[in-house]
């Protein structure tokens, strides 16, 4: 009897070359938003089982690629967080900052037998830092 992966299942190397992939095929930040000068993603973790992944924080610049989608702490996890939906909601808000919380909808491979959901939470602020209207 052989367990664990379905056939034809995508392998975390895969995954992430995908991931890679997806990344040079989205466009550049200052395309998609012409007035955001700098996207800032602070990031904290919450319920993890075993320990609670270290708070990140990232930065995009007009140059970079607009592609928010961030995988999940974990390196057992398959899961992303996705914040796409988030950018705009700042971008488009007066206040330019967002906050809100994601729950991981992957699960973990460790234990190959039953992959438990994951439900890691993500606690996410966003600024997007404009330029003025003129
Ligand atoms: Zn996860």
């Amino acid at each position: 009897m052989r367990l664990g992966h379905a056939r034809g299942a995508p392998t975390r190397q895969d995954r992430s070359s995908q991931l890679r992939r997806d990344q040079e095929a989205a466009p550049k930040l200052r395309a998609m938003f012409p007035a955001v000068e700098q996207l800032r993603f602070e990031l904290t973790f919450k319920g993890g089982t075993v320990s609670t992944p270290v708070p990140q924080s990232h930065v995009l610049h007009p140059p970079a690629r607009a592609y928010f989608s961030f995988p999940c702490p974990y390196a057992d996890c398959d899961g992303r967080f996705e914040l796409a939906a988030a950018v705009h909601a700042a971008v488009e808000d007066p206040s330019h900052r967002i906050e809100g919380v994601l729950e991981c909808a992957g699960s973990r491979a460790s234990d190959f037998a039953s992959k438990p959901p994951c439900q890691l939470r993500l606690h996410f602020t966003l600024t997007a830092v404009c330029l003025p209207a003129h």
